[in-house]
């Protein structure tokens, strides 16, 4: 194997612009072939981090000079996305190198410097980046969160907070074909009519389970998200909420149920008076997701949060369910689930950027006022 090795240095990015959760990708590239990468997860930008990417001298022959052997560094895409992304390139020097014997070889490319624009751009897909002026869209308020958390964490809010009986425990079992393109675009504007099996009006004959008779508590990431979907829409109706599992399902698996550390790992949540796709973008970029039920619609890390029919006998056409991964540190992320309120602002100095969302925006160029609809496709 050869390395390559080297540093990345985000000394240039200022310290309020340092996202400590934003991952980067660096890659060995040869012409337009990635040859090796990693993933690489700072977590302050004074302390440089080191890195060294392993790859085979089969695929590389720098000996025909001249070889045009890179590094690459950007966003976290998918390794064969990433040199469709802005991304900072480094030619590696193989001065010196050709007569080298080629396994165990160490090639140093020395220290990557992304600037601060650059860094801002690659934030972009991850979430929100600075702009000057005022505020399009902003996280609520730390203290409203925090107040909504607590209210939520409260021993009254919790002692009617038992979720429906008709839940699936394995919903593995129902995934069924993938939705093609048209079917997609169908969950945005389809009229939902919950049928006899749904759990509308279920709340009245929800009973506690034996298992939720142990202390428990619902992961704090689910909390927030709850918190945050009730002051983005603080009139919705609650009837089909629910977290800890009622008697049948504590007679089976369920992340409704509490794990071994006490954790509920599972929110139902009512679709009434929310948006409730809006909602299923936001699971699906957040890291602590699992999968996403609604209207017989299963979206599942397992599949790549691609849209899949669910078979399941609930439908989930009132209410969507949110599950997260059973660890600790998915319970524990305390990471926003970007369900913000936009505000009306003449200017913006934070946008916000959602996979899948549409942005109305007033253009002024040359004098001439444009109503521009922006979509997000895609994250890089
Ligand atoms: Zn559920």
């Amino acid at each position: 194997m050869i390395t390559l090795t080297g540093t990345l240095d985000l000394g240039r990015i200022p310290d309020e612009q340092f996202d400590p959760h934003f991952h980067l990708r660096v890659a060995v590239v040869f012409y337009d072939q990635v040859l090796g990468s990693v993933i690489l997860k700072p977590v302050s930008r004074a302390l440089p981090l080191a890195f060294s990417i392993p790859f085979s001298p089969a695929q590389f022959g720098f000996r025909r000079l001249p070889a045009a052997l890179s590094v690459v560094i950007g966003a976290d895409a998918a390794a064969i996305d990433l040199l469709a992304t802005d991304t900072l390139r480094h030619e590696v020097s193989l001065a010196g190198l050709l007569h080298a014997p080629m396994e165990g070889l160490a090639i140093p490319v020395g220290t990557l410097r992304p600037g601060i624009a650059q860094y801002g751009r690659w934030l972009v897909g991850s979430g929100c980046f600075p702009l000057a002026g005022g505020t399009a869209c902003t996280p609520p308020a730390g203290g409203d969160l925090d107040a909504e958390i607590a209210a939520l964490d409260s021993e009254d809010a919790r002692r009617n907070d038992y979720t429906i009986e008709s839940e699936d425990d394995n919903p593995a079992r129902f995934v069924g074909a993938a939705l093609c393109a048209d079917e997609e675009r169908a969950l945005d504007v389809m009229e939902i009519n919950p049928d006899a099996t749904d759990d509308r009006g279920a709340r009245q004959v929800r009973v506690a389970g034996d298992c939720s008779g142990r202390p428990w508590h619902v992961a704090p990431s689910l909390v927030r998200l709850r918190a945050e979907i009730n002051l983005r829409w603080p009139d919705r109706d609650k009837r089909s909420d629910g977290t800890i599992g009622d008697q049948s399902h504590c007679e089976r698996p369920s992340d409704h149920n509490p794990n071994e550390r006490g954790s509920v790992n599972a929110f139902d949540v009512d679709k009434d008076g929310i948006a409730p796709m809006e909602v299923v973008r936001a699971a699906l970029l957040h890291p602590s997701t699992n999968y996403v039920i609604f209207n017989k619609t299963i979206w599942s890390r397992a599949y790549g949060f691609r849209a899949r029919q669910y078979t399941g006998a609930n439908p989930h056409t009132a209410h969507l369910h949110v599950s997260i991964l059973s660890t600790e540190a998915a319970e524990q992320d305390s990471r926003g689930w970007r369900i913000w309120p936009l505000a009306a602002a003449s200017s913006v100095d934070r946008l916000c950027i959602d996979v899948g969302r549409t942005y109305e925006l007033m253009l002024t160029l040359d004098g001439k006022q444009f109503e521009v609809a922006l979509t997000v496709l895609r994250a890089h």
